[in-house]
Protein backbone atom coordinates (compact mmCIF):
# COMPACT_ATOMS: atom_id res chain seq x y z
CA UNK A 1 0.00 0.00 0.00
CA UNK A 2 1.14 3.52 -0.78
CA UNK A 3 0.01 6.81 0.71
CA UNK A 4 -1.35 9.18 -1.96
CA UNK A 5 -0.17 12.25 -0.12
CA UNK A 6 2.29 12.52 2.71
CA UNK A 7 0.80 14.52 5.57
CA UNK A 8 2.61 17.79 6.24
CA UNK A 9 4.29 16.60 9.46
CA UNK A 10 5.94 13.81 7.51
CA UNK A 11 6.76 16.12 4.59
CA UNK A 12 8.61 18.34 6.99
CA UNK A 13 10.62 15.41 8.32
CA UNK A 14 11.38 13.90 4.91
CA UNK A 15 14.76 15.65 4.57
CA UNK A 16 15.90 13.75 7.65
CA UNK A 17 15.04 10.37 6.13
CA UNK A 18 16.85 11.38 2.97
CA UNK A 19 19.94 12.50 4.82
CA UNK A 20 20.17 9.18 6.63
CA UNK A 21 19.71 7.33 3.36
CA UNK A 22 22.39 9.41 1.66
CA UNK A 23 24.73 8.37 4.44
CA UNK A 24 24.08 4.78 3.42
CA UNK A 25 21.56 3.66 6.02
CA UNK A 26 17.85 2.81 6.09
CA UNK A 27 15.31 5.10 7.72
CA UNK A 28 11.52 4.97 8.14
CA UNK A 29 8.69 6.65 9.95
CA UNK A 30 7.37 4.23 12.57
CA UNK A 31 5.06 3.90 15.55
CA UNK A 32 1.84 5.66 16.45
CA UNK A 33 2.11 8.44 13.89
CA UNK A 34 2.01 6.02 10.95
CA UNK A 35 -1.00 4.27 12.48
CA UNK A 36 -2.74 7.58 13.07
CA UNK A 37 -2.15 8.81 9.52
CA UNK A 38 -3.62 5.59 8.13
CA UNK A 39 -6.64 6.13 10.37
CA UNK A 40 -6.98 9.74 9.27
CA UNK A 41 -6.27 10.96 12.79
CA UNK A 42 -4.13 13.92 13.80
CA UNK A 43 -0.58 12.95 14.62
CA UNK A 44 1.56 14.26 17.45
CA UNK A 45 5.12 13.01 17.43
CA UNK A 46 6.90 11.77 14.34
CA UNK A 47 9.21 8.89 15.26
CA UNK A 48 11.97 7.73 12.95
CA UNK A 49 13.68 4.33 13.06
CA UNK A 50 17.00 3.73 11.37
CA UNK A 51 19.65 1.12 10.72
CA UNK A 52 22.35 3.62 11.73
CA UNK A 53 23.75 3.19 15.22
CA UNK A 54 23.45 6.17 17.59
CA UNK A 55 27.04 7.31 17.05
CA UNK A 56 26.49 7.11 13.30
CA UNK A 57 23.24 9.04 13.53
CA UNK A 58 25.02 11.76 15.49
CA UNK A 59 27.60 12.12 12.77
CA UNK A 60 24.89 12.64 10.14
CA UNK A 61 23.24 15.61 11.84
CA UNK A 62 24.63 18.87 13.09
CA UNK A 63 22.50 19.38 16.17
CA UNK A 64 21.69 16.35 18.27
CA UNK A 65 20.90 15.67 21.91
CA UNK A 66 21.55 12.36 23.68
CA UNK A 67 18.16 11.67 25.18
CA UNK A 68 18.31 7.91 25.40
CA UNK A 69 21.46 6.61 23.86
CA UNK A 70 21.20 3.35 25.81
CA UNK A 71 17.88 2.67 24.05
CA UNK A 72 19.30 3.90 20.76
CA UNK A 73 17.45 7.21 20.70
CA UNK A 74 19.01 10.45 19.53
CA UNK A 75 17.07 13.69 19.40
CA UNK A 76 17.76 15.61 16.22
CA UNK A 77 17.02 19.33 15.90
CA UNK A 78 16.46 20.14 12.27
CA UNK A 79 14.17 22.29 10.10
CA UNK A 80 12.78 23.94 13.22
CA UNK A 81 11.54 20.60 14.56
CA UNK A 82 12.66 17.98 17.07
CA UNK A 83 12.76 14.37 15.97
CA UNK A 84 13.50 11.21 17.90
CA UNK A 85 15.61 8.93 15.77
CA UNK A 86 15.97 5.44 17.18
CA UNK A 87 18.21 2.66 15.99
CA UNK A 88 16.50 -0.61 14.98
CA UNK A 89 16.69 -2.78 18.03
CA UNK A 90 15.55 -5.96 19.65
CA UNK A 91 14.74 -6.39 23.29
CA UNK A 92 15.81 -9.83 24.20
CA UNK A 93 16.21 -10.23 27.92
CA UNK A 94 13.18 -9.40 30.02
CA UNK A 95 13.56 -9.42 33.75
CA UNK A 96 10.56 -9.31 36.10
CA UNK A 97 8.11 -9.02 33.23
CA UNK A 98 8.91 -5.41 32.60
CA UNK A 99 11.23 -3.43 30.37
CA UNK A 100 14.07 -5.39 28.86
CA UNK A 101 17.30 -5.45 30.78
CA UNK A 102 19.23 -4.63 27.67
CA UNK A 103 18.50 -3.81 24.06
CA UNK A 104 20.59 -4.89 21.11
CA UNK A 105 20.97 -2.66 18.12
CA UNK A 106 20.36 -4.40 14.83
CA UNK A 107 20.51 -3.49 11.16
CA UNK A 108 17.20 -5.14 10.25
CA UNK A 109 13.88 -3.32 10.10
CA UNK A 110 12.02 -6.58 10.45
CA UNK A 111 13.67 -7.33 13.78
CA UNK A 112 12.68 -3.90 15.03
CA UNK A 113 9.06 -4.21 13.93
CA UNK A 114 8.79 -7.66 15.52
CA UNK A 115 9.42 -6.31 19.02
CA UNK A 116 6.54 -3.82 18.77
CA UNK A 117 3.37 -4.44 20.71
CA UNK A 118 0.39 -4.43 18.33
CA UNK A 119 0.15 -4.98 14.58
CA UNK A 120 -1.29 -1.49 14.07
CA UNK A 121 1.72 -0.05 15.92
CA UNK A 122 4.21 -2.00 13.81
CA UNK A 123 4.04 -0.24 10.45
CA UNK A 124 6.97 1.46 8.80
CA UNK A 125 6.55 4.16 6.18
CA UNK A 126 9.31 4.89 3.67
CA UNK A 127 10.22 8.18 2.01
CA UNK A 128 7.97 7.42 -0.99
CA UNK A 129 4.90 6.86 1.15
CA UNK A 130 5.07 3.07 0.88
CA UNK A 131 3.65 1.32 3.93
CA UNK A 132 5.61 -1.69 5.15
CA UNK A 133 3.19 -4.02 6.86
CA UNK A 134 4.79 -7.28 7.94
CA UNK A 135 2.01 -8.45 10.28
CA UNK A 136 -1.19 -7.68 8.37
CA UNK A 137 -1.77 -4.57 10.41
CA UNK A 138 -3.66 -2.99 7.50
CA UNK A 139 -6.30 -5.69 7.67
CA UNK A 140 -6.53 -5.19 11.43
CA UNK A 141 -6.92 -1.45 10.89
CA UNK A 142 -9.82 -2.10 8.52
CA UNK A 143 -11.44 -4.43 11.00
CA UNK A 144 -10.66 -2.12 13.92
CA UNK A 145 -8.87 -4.92 15.73
CA UNK A 146 -6.04 -4.75 18.21
CA UNK A 147 -3.82 -7.79 17.77
CA UNK A 148 -0.48 -8.53 19.40
CA UNK A 149 2.51 -8.91 17.11
CA UNK A 150 3.64 -12.56 17.19
CA UNK A 151 2.62 -14.92 19.99
CA UNK A 152 0.37 -12.95 22.33
CA UNK A 153 1.16 -15.14 25.35
CA UNK A 154 4.84 -14.47 24.91
CA UNK A 155 4.41 -10.75 24.30
CA UNK A 156 2.41 -10.00 27.47
CA UNK A 157 4.64 -12.28 29.47
CA UNK A 158 7.66 -10.26 28.29
CA UNK A 159 6.16 -6.92 29.21
CA UNK A 160 2.89 -6.68 31.11
CA UNK A 161 2.60 -2.95 30.51
CA UNK A 162 1.40 -3.99 27.06
CA UNK A 163 -1.82 -5.13 28.76
CA UNK A 164 -2.48 -1.60 29.96
CA UNK A 165 -1.47 -0.25 26.56
CA UNK A 166 -3.91 -2.63 24.90
CA UNK A 167 -6.78 -1.45 27.08
CA UNK A 168 -5.74 2.13 26.39
CA UNK A 169 -5.64 1.68 22.61
CA UNK A 170 -9.07 0.01 22.67
CA UNK A 171 -10.33 3.24 24.24
CA UNK A 172 -8.43 5.75 22.11
CA UNK A 173 -8.92 4.00 18.77
CA UNK A 174 -12.33 2.43 19.45
CA UNK A 175 -10.90 -0.98 18.50
CA UNK A 176 -11.95 -4.42 19.66
CA UNK A 177 -9.29 -6.69 21.07
CA UNK A 178 -8.66 -9.78 18.95
CA UNK A 179 -9.59 -13.06 20.66
CA UNK A 180 -6.18 -14.63 21.28
CA UNK A 181 -4.76 -11.24 22.28
CA UNK A 182 -7.62 -10.73 24.73
CA UNK A 183 -7.14 -14.23 26.11
CA UNK A 184 -3.43 -13.61 26.69
CA UNK A 185 -4.13 -10.26 28.35
CA UNK A 186 -6.49 -12.05 30.73
CA UNK A 187 -4.05 -14.83 31.48
CA UNK A 188 -1.14 -12.50 32.16
CA UNK A 189 -3.06 -9.76 33.99
CA UNK A 190 -1.55 -10.82 37.37
CA UNK A 191 1.82 -9.65 36.04
CA UNK A 192 0.53 -6.08 36.21
CA UNK A 193 1.51 -6.16 39.87
CA UNK A 194 5.13 -6.14 38.72
CA UNK A 195 4.75 -3.03 36.58
CA UNK A 196 5.71 0.39 37.88
CA UNK A 197 2.60 2.13 39.13
CA UNK A 198 3.59 5.40 37.48
CA UNK A 199 3.58 3.74 34.09
CA UNK A 200 0.27 1.98 34.74
CA UNK A 201 -1.18 5.32 35.84
CA UNK A 202 -0.15 7.01 32.60
CA UNK A 203 -1.87 4.33 30.53
CA UNK A 204 -4.98 4.20 32.72
CA UNK A 205 -5.23 7.97 32.66
CA UNK A 206 -5.00 8.00 28.85
CA UNK A 207 -7.71 5.32 28.79
CA UNK A 208 -10.04 7.45 30.92
CA UNK A 209 -9.43 10.57 28.85
CA UNK A 210 -10.10 8.75 25.58
CA UNK A 211 -13.31 9.33 23.63
CA UNK A 212 -14.17 5.62 23.91
CA UNK A 213 -13.20 5.18 27.53
CA UNK A 214 -16.24 2.97 28.09
CA UNK A 215 -14.72 0.42 25.74
CA UNK A 216 -11.46 0.51 27.72
CA UNK A 217 -13.33 0.06 31.00
CA UNK A 218 -15.34 -2.85 29.59
CA UNK A 219 -12.10 -4.56 28.55
CA UNK A 220 -10.50 -3.75 31.90
CA UNK A 221 -13.41 -5.48 33.61
CA UNK A 222 -13.61 -8.41 31.21
CA UNK A 223 -9.88 -9.20 31.41
CA UNK A 224 -10.01 -8.72 35.20
CA UNK A 225 -6.89 -6.61 34.84
CA UNK A 226 -8.33 -4.19 37.44
CA UNK A 227 -7.72 -6.82 40.12
CA UNK A 228 -4.00 -6.21 39.82
CA UNK A 229 -4.06 -2.42 39.93
CA UNK A 230 -3.64 -0.42 43.15
CA UNK A 231 -6.66 -0.61 45.45
CA UNK A 232 -9.02 -1.90 42.78
CA UNK A 233 -9.07 -5.57 43.67
CA UNK A 234 -12.71 -5.89 44.76
CA UNK A 235 -14.48 -3.68 42.30
CA UNK A 236 -16.01 -6.10 39.79
CA UNK A 237 -19.68 -5.11 39.92
CA UNK A 238 -18.88 -1.46 40.47
CA UNK A 239 -17.41 -0.99 37.00
CA UNK A 240 -20.81 -1.82 35.58
CA UNK A 241 -22.48 0.79 37.77
CA UNK A 242 -19.93 3.33 36.55
CA UNK A 243 -20.89 2.55 32.94
CA UNK A 244 -24.62 2.53 33.73
CA UNK A 245 -24.51 5.83 35.57
CA UNK A 246 -22.70 7.92 32.98
CA UNK A 247 -24.45 8.90 29.76
CA UNK A 248 -23.21 7.06 26.65
CA UNK A 249 -21.57 10.00 24.93
CA UNK A 250 -19.89 11.63 27.92
CA UNK A 251 -16.18 12.35 27.59
CA UNK A 252 -14.13 13.53 30.56
CA UNK A 253 -12.83 17.08 30.30
CA UNK A 254 -9.90 16.64 32.70
CA UNK A 255 -7.94 13.85 34.36
CA UNK A 256 -8.98 15.15 37.76
CA UNK A 257 -12.62 14.85 36.75
CA UNK A 258 -12.08 11.32 35.44
CA UNK A 259 -10.40 10.13 38.63
CA UNK A 260 -13.06 11.84 40.75
CA UNK A 261 -15.68 9.88 38.84
CA UNK A 262 -13.81 6.65 39.45
CA UNK A 263 -13.63 7.39 43.16
CA UNK A 264 -17.35 8.19 43.34
CA UNK A 265 -18.46 5.23 41.26
CA UNK A 266 -16.22 2.72 43.02
CA UNK A 267 -17.23 4.17 46.40
CA UNK A 268 -13.63 4.73 47.44
CA UNK A 269 -13.72 6.17 50.95
CA UNK A 270 -10.39 7.92 51.12
CA UNK A 271 -9.63 9.58 47.81
CA UNK A 272 -6.24 10.92 48.86
CA UNK A 273 -5.08 7.61 50.18
CA UNK A 274 -6.24 5.88 47.01
CA UNK A 275 -4.51 8.40 44.74
CA UNK A 276 -1.37 8.18 46.82
CA UNK A 277 -1.25 4.46 46.10
CA UNK A 278 -1.39 5.43 42.42
CA UNK A 279 1.66 7.63 43.12
CA UNK A 280 0.04 10.82 41.92
CA UNK A 281 1.16 14.29 42.96
CA UNK A 282 -0.21 15.95 46.07
CA UNK A 283 -1.76 18.68 43.94
CA UNK A 284 -3.54 16.12 41.82
CA UNK A 285 -4.84 14.41 44.94
CA UNK A 286 -6.18 17.69 46.29
CA UNK A 287 -7.86 18.71 43.05
CA UNK A 288 -9.56 15.35 42.62
CA UNK A 289 -10.75 15.36 46.22
CA UNK A 290 -12.27 18.81 45.77
CA UNK A 291 -14.32 17.65 42.80
CA UNK A 292 -15.53 14.67 44.86
CA UNK A 293 -16.44 16.98 47.74
CA UNK A 294 -18.38 19.40 45.56
CA UNK A 295 -20.19 16.55 43.83
CA UNK A 296 -21.26 15.06 47.16
CA UNK A 297 -22.23 18.45 48.58
CA UNK A 298 -24.37 19.18 45.53
CA UNK A 299 -26.36 15.97 45.99
CA UNK A 300 -28.31 17.64 48.81
CA UNK A 301 -27.57 21.34 48.55
CA UNK A 302 -27.96 24.33 46.30
CA UNK A 303 -24.80 26.11 45.27
CA UNK A 304 -23.89 29.25 47.14
CA UNK A 305 -21.42 32.04 46.65
CA UNK A 306 -19.34 30.66 49.52
CA UNK A 307 -19.02 27.32 47.73
CA UNK A 308 -17.95 28.98 44.50
CA UNK A 309 -15.45 31.05 46.45
CA UNK A 310 -14.11 28.13 48.46
CA UNK A 311 -13.67 25.70 45.57
CA UNK A 312 -13.30 28.03 42.60
CA UNK A 313 -15.45 28.08 39.50
CA UNK A 314 -13.37 25.51 37.63
CA UNK A 315 -13.86 22.75 40.20
CA UNK A 316 -17.56 23.53 40.55
CA UNK A 317 -18.05 23.32 36.79
CA UNK A 318 -16.17 20.00 36.61
CA UNK A 319 -18.47 18.56 39.29
CA UNK A 320 -21.54 20.02 37.58
CA UNK A 321 -20.55 18.33 34.32
CA UNK A 322 -20.56 15.02 36.19
CA UNK A 323 -24.08 15.73 37.39
CA UNK A 324 -25.09 16.44 33.83
CA UNK A 325 -23.51 13.18 32.66
CA UNK A 326 -25.64 11.36 35.22
CA UNK A 327 -28.87 13.10 34.28
CA UNK A 328 -29.05 15.15 37.49
CA UNK A 329 -30.35 18.74 37.31
CA UNK A 330 -27.66 21.29 36.56
CA UNK A 331 -27.39 25.07 36.48
CA UNK A 332 -24.24 26.31 34.75
CA UNK A 333 -25.68 29.82 34.42
CA UNK A 334 -26.02 30.05 38.18
CA UNK A 335 -22.39 29.06 38.68
CA UNK A 336 -21.42 31.81 36.27
CA UNK A 337 -23.54 34.46 37.98
CA UNK A 338 -22.44 33.46 41.50
CA UNK A 339 -18.86 33.72 40.34
CA UNK A 340 -19.46 37.13 38.83
CA UNK A 341 -21.11 38.36 42.01
CA UNK A 342 -18.03 37.50 44.01
CA UNK A 343 -16.20 40.65 45.05
CA UNK A 344 -13.02 38.68 45.65
CA UNK A 345 -11.84 35.30 44.36
CA UNK A 346 -8.91 34.91 46.71
CA UNK A 347 -8.09 36.27 50.15
CA UNK A 348 -5.06 38.06 48.78
CA UNK A 349 -7.48 40.38 47.00
CA UNK A 350 -8.67 41.77 50.34
CA UNK A 351 -7.38 45.36 50.57
CA UNK A 352 -6.40 44.90 54.22
CA UNK A 353 -3.82 42.42 55.48
CA UNK A 354 -2.34 41.35 58.80
CA UNK A 355 0.56 43.78 58.55
CA UNK A 356 -1.82 46.73 58.28
CA UNK A 357 -3.81 45.58 61.30
CA UNK A 358 -0.63 45.47 63.37
CA UNK A 359 0.68 48.79 62.15
CA UNK A 360 -2.46 50.86 61.93
CA UNK A 361 -4.76 49.32 64.53
CA UNK A 362 -2.08 48.15 66.94
CA UNK A 363 -3.31 44.52 66.92
CA UNK A 364 -1.04 41.69 67.99
CA UNK A 365 -0.17 38.90 65.57
CA UNK A 366 -1.57 35.46 66.52
CA UNK A 367 -4.61 33.21 66.30
CA UNK A 368 -7.04 35.98 67.29
CA UNK A 369 -5.94 38.12 64.41
CA UNK A 370 -6.24 35.12 62.10
CA UNK A 371 -9.84 34.65 63.25
CA UNK A 372 -10.56 38.34 62.64
CA UNK A 373 -9.23 38.13 59.11
CA UNK A 374 -11.27 35.02 58.42
CA UNK A 375 -14.39 36.84 59.62
CA UNK A 376 -13.54 39.74 57.32
CA UNK A 377 -13.02 37.37 54.39
CA UNK A 378 -16.33 35.64 55.02
CA UNK A 379 -18.25 38.90 55.35
CA UNK A 380 -16.79 40.19 52.10
CA UNK A 381 -17.58 36.94 50.26
CA UNK A 382 -21.23 36.83 51.31
CA UNK A 383 -21.59 40.53 50.50
CA UNK A 384 -22.05 41.88 54.04
CA UNK A 385 -18.89 43.94 53.92
CA UNK A 386 -17.31 46.11 51.22
CA UNK A 387 -13.73 45.38 50.27
CA UNK A 388 -12.65 48.87 51.39
CA UNK A 389 -10.13 49.80 54.02
CA UNK A 390 -12.36 52.04 56.12
CA UNK A 391 -15.30 49.64 56.07
CA UNK A 392 -13.04 46.76 57.07
CA UNK A 393 -11.44 48.73 59.93
CA UNK A 394 -14.90 49.71 61.22
CA UNK A 395 -16.01 46.09 60.99
CA UNK A 396 -12.97 44.97 62.99
CA UNK A 397 -13.46 47.62 65.63
CA UNK A 398 -17.07 46.48 66.12
CA UNK A 399 -15.88 42.94 66.63
P1 LIG B 1 0.63 7.50 21.12
O1 LIG B 1 -0.21 7.92 19.98
O2 LIG B 1 -0.09 7.52 22.41
O3 LIG B 1 1.97 8.18 21.20
P2 LIG B 1 2.15 5.26 20.22
O4 LIG B 1 1.68 4.02 19.50
O5 LIG B 1 3.00 6.22 19.44
O6 LIG B 1 0.88 5.95 20.82
P3 LIG B 1 4.30 5.26 22.11
O7 LIG B 1 4.26 4.93 23.56
O8 LIG B 1 4.60 6.65 21.69
O9 LIG B 1 2.92 4.77 21.50
O10 LIG B 1 5.35 4.25 21.47
C1 LIG B 1 5.78 4.34 20.12
C2 LIG B 1 5.84 2.96 19.50
O11 LIG B 1 6.78 2.15 20.20
C3 LIG B 1 4.53 2.17 19.52
O12 LIG B 1 3.70 2.48 18.43
C4 LIG B 1 5.04 0.74 19.48
O13 LIG B 1 5.39 0.37 18.18
C5 LIG B 1 6.31 0.80 20.30
N1 LIG B 1 6.11 0.51 21.74
C6 LIG B 1 5.92 1.40 22.74
N2 LIG B 1 5.81 0.78 23.93
C7 LIG B 1 5.93 -0.55 23.67
C8 LIG B 1 5.93 -1.72 24.49
N3 LIG B 1 5.75 -1.64 25.81
N4 LIG B 1 6.12 -2.90 23.87
C9 LIG B 1 6.31 -2.98 22.53
N5 LIG B 1 6.31 -1.93 21.73
C10 LIG B 1 6.14 -0.72 22.28
MG1 LIG C 1 3.87 8.04 20.19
Amino acid sequence: MKLETMPSDFQKALPLLNKIKEAGFEAYFVGGSVRDVLLGRDIHDVDIATSSYPEETKRIFERTVDIGIEHGTVLVLENGGEYEITTFRTEDVYVDYRRPQSVSFVRSLEEDLKRRDFTVNAFALDENGKVIDLFNGLTDLDNKLLRAVGQPEERFNEDALRIMRGLRFAATLNFDIERATFQAMTTHAPLLEKISIERSFIEFDKLLMAPHWRKGIEALQATKAYQYLPDLADTFEKWQSLLDKMSEDFVFTSSEQAWATLILALAIREPKHFLKKWKTSVNFQKDVERIVQVFNYRLNNELTKEQVYAYGKKVIVLAEELRQAQGLPVDFAKIESLDQELVIHDKHEIVVNGGMLIKELGLKPGPDMGRLLTAVEKAIVIGDLANEKKAIFDFIEQL
